[in-house]
């Protein structure tokens, strides 16, 4: 068993996760981020590196071809995966990581790792304030803000196989709720060594 968690984060682009794990990681220093490798074009503001590895299609199937993904979908055309190397470095060093990836991700994430993962589903008020988002973001066309949109609302079917879902209207609000999911992550029993917990409480 790792020692490390695994706190997966799933919901609409324009819903405000970047800001909350931002947030976060500002506050707590035992969090790696996994960064996803990505076929989409950067956009204005984002950094290779940083907000995603962004690769070519044929680097990308290469990388499946050679198991470097530990989950990779096609989300909105566009390719993106969890590499698995820098994941399993994490959670050896005993750190939180961070996936912020969709419901296919999600779900082969989980088979993979049943104990260790705690989810949350984010998510505006409603479609509305989710389109008015994606606009004035001013990121994507129109016909790339429907298809996100229509993307969302499929993401929703499947909010019950997360443990948590956070309606992202107030960011003070929604922010506590995020920290609180986090720190509850400590105190899971599906994540201890029983017999390490036994033996140092013996001695
Ligand atoms: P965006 O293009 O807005 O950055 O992300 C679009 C969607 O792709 C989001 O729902 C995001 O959670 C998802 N996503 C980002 N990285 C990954 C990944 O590595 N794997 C999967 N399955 N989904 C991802």
């Amino acid at each position: 068993m790792t020692k490390g968690q695994i706190l997966v984060i799933s919901g609409p682009s324009g819903s405000g996760k970047s800001t909350l794990v931002n947030r976060l990681m500002q506050e707590e220093s035992d969090i790696y981020f996994s960064i996803s490798s990505t076929t989409r074009a950067i956009r204005d503001g984002e950094k290779d590196g940083v907000n995603y590895h962004y690769i070519s299609v044929d680097e990308f199937k290469d990388g499946i071809l050679n198991d470097e993904f530990l989950e990779w979908a096609m989300v909105h055309k566009n390719y993106y995966g969890t590499s698995i190397k820098p994941v399993l470095e994490a959670l050896e060093s005993g750190k939180t990581v961070i996936f912020d990836i969709d419901v296919q991700g999600f779900n082969i994430v989980k088979d993979k790792f049943k104990d260790e993962i705690t989810s949350v589903f984010i998510t505006t008020t409603n479609c509305v304030e989710l389109r008015n988002r994606l606009v004035n973001r001013a990121t994507d066309e129109p016909k790339v803000i429907e298809r996100r949109i229509m993307n969302a609302i499929g993401e929703m079917e499947h909010i019950k196989a997360y443990d948590y879902f956070l309606i992202n209207d107030d960011l003070e609000k929604s922010y506590r709720g995020f920290k609180a999911i986090y720190e509850s992550m400590k105190f899971k029993t599906a994540s201890i060594n029983l017999r390490d917990v036994i033996e140092s409480w013996i001695n």
